[in-house]
């Protein structure tokens, strides 16, 4: 590795994932972009999928749930098999709906059933705060005191008790950028008889992922950071096999009835095998259709080579930032690089964005950068850099 423009260029001359940055659009004001983690870019035919509808609602009306050229009645379905693979989950496994805060809520309804001598909630310190404002609500809507029943844990592997009734990890922590051991935290929260379950907002489209295998419980995301869905992206929902067949608690709604029947509008609900099951209400097509164009992107790339990328590209960052910065996050981490500058971290990243740059502030001092492998280059990561000793030098 080395500073220079040439050597940045080699990379991304000698990288076969390169040419998926044309598949977005780099905000003009910002090229040098940095804040997938916040919000992903657009992809190219994101505008083509999403008028693609509007076509087909104009040419059809209602007629349009079967005879658009893409059904609205199965049109989450298209989503079904790249989120699968996404994640490492059998097909029926996930479900793209609602989004992220509101799946969480209907997981742990199902999933967070306490009782006497095992009621406590397990999350990681310095959780996303939704996260930390849904245990809590869960916690008291079953009659205990989140002070007491709320685990913020600085090892959840250790912390993993008997009285433990849910873990709920965010992997990877949206702000430090570690990523925990999910299949270690699994054994050891099923040896506890505790169900876990994961944030998987900065994990999806960022970790390779094995949910099935590693036999996680459940598992929700949101779509729209490293997986480009857009503003207000549908969330992801992963619910183990085993968990599919079982009497649970579960909220319910027409879109989670078997789909043979539904429109028979039977008075008594029939569940279908799986994730979908957990459907409340149609969902909204034009951002399925959004979501659809950066899915097929990570079909054509592949988790694995995303992640050997991604590895690379984080190295070079965090190679290029030496000197200038401390890096809070800790080795076992994904594309995301949490820093705190010497500088005025306001200023900073205020004369980065004025010079084409967005990072992402967590005030007062926090930066967090992320290259993504998808359409970040080494040439940018460089570019960055170069800048920031301009600016600072
Ligand atoms: C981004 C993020 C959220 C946001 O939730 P929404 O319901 O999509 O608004 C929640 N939790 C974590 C860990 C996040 O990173």
């Amino acid at each position: 590795m080395n500073d220079s423009l040439e050597w940045a260029l080699e990379q991304d001359a000698a990288d076969e994932l390169a040419p998926l940055r044309e598949e977005f659009l780099f905000p003009p004001a910002t090229p040098l972009y940095f804040a997938g983690h916040s919000l992903g870019l657009q992809p190219r035919r994101a505008r083509e999928y999403v008028l693609q509808e509007l076509d087909d609602w104009a040419r059809h009306g209602v007629e349009g749930h079967f005879s658009a050229r893409h059904p609205w009645f199965s049109y989450h379905e298209l989503l079904t098999a790249p989120t699968a693979r996404l994640v490492g989950a059998l097909p029926h496994e996930v479900v793209v709906m609602n989004t992220l805060s509101v799946n969480l809520h209907l997981l742990m309804v199902s999933f967070y059933r306490p009782h006497s001598g095992k009621h406590r909630i397990l999350i990681e310190r310095g959780a996303f705060p939704s996260d930390q404002y849904a245990v809590a609500s869960q916690v008291r809507f079953h009659g205990y005191d989140p002070a007491e029943a709320v685990v913020e844990s600085d090892e959840p592997l250790r912390d993993l008790k008997p009285d433990v009734a849910l873990a709920l990890i965010g992997n990877v922590n949206y702000l430090s950028g570690r990523a925990y051991d999910m299949p270690a935290l699994v054994r050891a929260a099923h040896a506890q008889e505790c169900i876990i379950g994961f944030d998987l907002a900065h994990g999806a489209g960022n970790l390779e992922l094995a949910l099935h295998e590693w036999r996680v419980d459940f598992a929700a995301w949101c779509n729209y950071k490293y997986l480009n869905a857009g503003p207000g992206g549908l969330g992801g929902v992963f619910i183990h096999e085993r968990h599919a067949g079982e009497d649970l608690p579960r909220f319910e709604g027409w879109w989670g009835h078997d789909k043979a029947h539904r429109f028979e509008m039977a008075p008594k609900y029939s569940p279908i095998f799986g994730a979908e099951a957990w459907q409340l209400s149609n969902p909204p097509i034009l951002q399925l259709a959004a979501l659809r164009a950066s899915m097929e992107l990570f079909d054509r790339a592949g988790m694995p080579a995303l992640r050997r990328k991604g590895e690379r590209l984080t190295a070079y960052l965090e190679f290029v930032l030496r000197d200038i910065c401390q890096v809070l996050t800790p080795p076992q981490r994904g594309s995301m690089l949490t820093v705190r500058f010497r500088w005025d971290a306001t200023q900073l990243v205020g004369a980065l964005r004025s010079h084409g740059a967005a990072v992402d502030l967590r005030p007062p001092d926090i930066v967090r950068i992320t290259p993504m492998p998808l359409y970040n280059s080494f040439a940018d990561v460089q570019r960055l850099g170069a800048l920031l000793r301009d600016l600072h030098g």
